[in-house]
């Protein structure tokens, strides 16, 4: 009798282990989870559930009884504080588990504000674990003034809620524009004027010094020198994987646990997937912080542990809520020479396509799934493209799929 064993309980852990019983993996499986809670989803922290509109039982990824169904040890409230490669152990509690593989989807954690710029005052929030969503809540009040330091997804996101729920929100993103990191200007304005229309005081190439207060945070000292009045502060200033474990143990770790395209770590019977790894990407490695990331790559290395010899190949893709927009992505932007606008049918809808010379890297949907669908197929089938087509909203792209 084999035994796999999976460190971490977010998307990837749970996508794993379901992947591995749906495929008849017979043998045994434990999930060593350092949250209480039972696997979640955690897109919905920044978005429905902040605002109270998805109940907390829709968060979860599985019901409890998928557990016992599918013969899984899911180990609760359990960190996972050394693996020793050597013997094929890691250490629980204090206690030893043995495993034949190993899958580490240990994630990532939030950049924190150091405390010398305030970041141990009370009043201030992450938004990772839905620990961090339970103690935000009750501060959730009308006409109460939030900051929000980060103008990536999260922050954004974040803002977005906190003004549905009637506080004055000011976000300050210290690059020269929002989402700078994933998206063009023409999407990065596209939202600065969503966010503005809707009541959110934006600053751009505006950063935190340091937050002020007595225990508790009351004011707020910006890089322009404004001094604000605050009553929270969210931070959303990106994240880190969570790869100290795989380090300690020696595997290779570069901004994430390195794995090959089967989603190996230097340690051929320990695997990893999820935000926690940097995987082969080009010429280079990248790490991916998305739901479909931690899916697939999940899926792959379940394939290749029974297996398959499968390598992790994808389109990737990633969305995201702010006020009544979806803002749908397939592919990487970066590196683009063009970017070519495609105004959509419907009034708020727009697409924005990537190219890097002639070739079609990326697109942007703006409330236009039709676009979204159309790009990421384009993208999956390598299907060329004419950037007068994209330009011109009369054209059907649609039938470009059929060629
Ligand atoms: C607020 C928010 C909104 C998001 N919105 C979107 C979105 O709209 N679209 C999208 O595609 N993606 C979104 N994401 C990103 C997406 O949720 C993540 O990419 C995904 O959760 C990654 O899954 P994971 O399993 O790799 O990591 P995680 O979900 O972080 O799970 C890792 C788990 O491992 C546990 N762990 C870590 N170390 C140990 C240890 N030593 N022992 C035991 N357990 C351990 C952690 O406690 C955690 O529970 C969002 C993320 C957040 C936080």
């Amino acid at each position: 009798m084999e035994k796999i064993v999976v460190v971490g309980g977010g998307q990837a852990g749970l996508s794993l282990v379901a992947k591995l019983r749906s495929s008849g993996y017979q043998d045994e499986i434990t999930m060593v989870c350092e949250e209480p809670e039972l696997p979640y989803q955690r897109p919905p922290l920044s978005k429905k559930y902040l605002t109270g509109e998805l109940e907390k039982d829709r968060l979860y990824l599985r019901p409890k009884s998928f557990y016992a169904e599918n013969n899984i040890d899911l180990m609760l409230g359990c960190r996972c504080e050394e693996i020793d490669p050597y013997t094929s152990k890691i250490k629980v509690n204090g206690k030893k588990v043995s495993y034949n593989h190993l899958v580490l989807t240990t994630g990532s954690h939030p950049v924190k504000l150091p405390p010398n710029l305030g970041g141990d005052l009370g009043g201030l929030y992450y938004i990772r674990d839905l620990a961090d969503i339970t103690s935000l809540k009750p501060e959730i009040v009308v006409g109460r003034n939030a900051l929000v330091v980060g103008g990536g997804f999260i922050g954004l996101e974040t803002a977005s809620a906190l003004i549905s729920k009637g506080l004055h929100v000011t976000i300050v993103e210290a690059a020269d524009r929002i989402m700078q990191r994933v998206v063009g200007p023409e999407t990065s304005s596209y939202f600065r004027n969503l966010h503005r229309s809707n009541g959110a005081r934006l600053l751009e190439g505006v950063g935190l010094k340091r937050l002020i207060g007595n225990r508790r945070v009351s004011k707020a000292l910006l890089s322009n020198d404004d001094e604000l009045d605050v009553d929270i502060v969210i931070v959303g200033i990106g994240v880190r994987p969570a790869d100290a474990l795989a380090k300690n143990a020696g595997l290779d770790v570069a901004n994430g646990i390195r794995v090959n395209q089967k989603g190996q770590t230097s340690q051929p019977n320990i695997w990893a997937s999820g935000d926690c790894t940097s995987f082969p990407w080009g010429d280079s490695y990248i790490r991916l912080e998305s739901v479909q990331n931690a899916i697939d790559q999940s899926e792959t290395v379940a394939a290749n542990i029974m297996g398959a010899d499968e390598n992790y190949e994808f389109v990737p893709w990633f969305w995201t809520d702010q006020y009544d927009t979806k803002l749908q992505i397939s592919g990487l932007g970066a590196g683009y020479t063009n970017i070519i606008t495609r105004a959509g049918i419907k009034e708020n809808s727009v697409s924005y396509w990537y190219m890097r010379g002639d070739d079609l890297i990326a697109v942007d949907a703006i409330n236009d799934p039709r676009s979204y669908m159309v790009g990421k197929r384009l993208l999956e089938q390598g299907i060329g493209v004419e950037p007068e087509t994209l330009a011109n909203p009369q054209a059907d792209l649609k039938s470009l799929l059929r060629q």
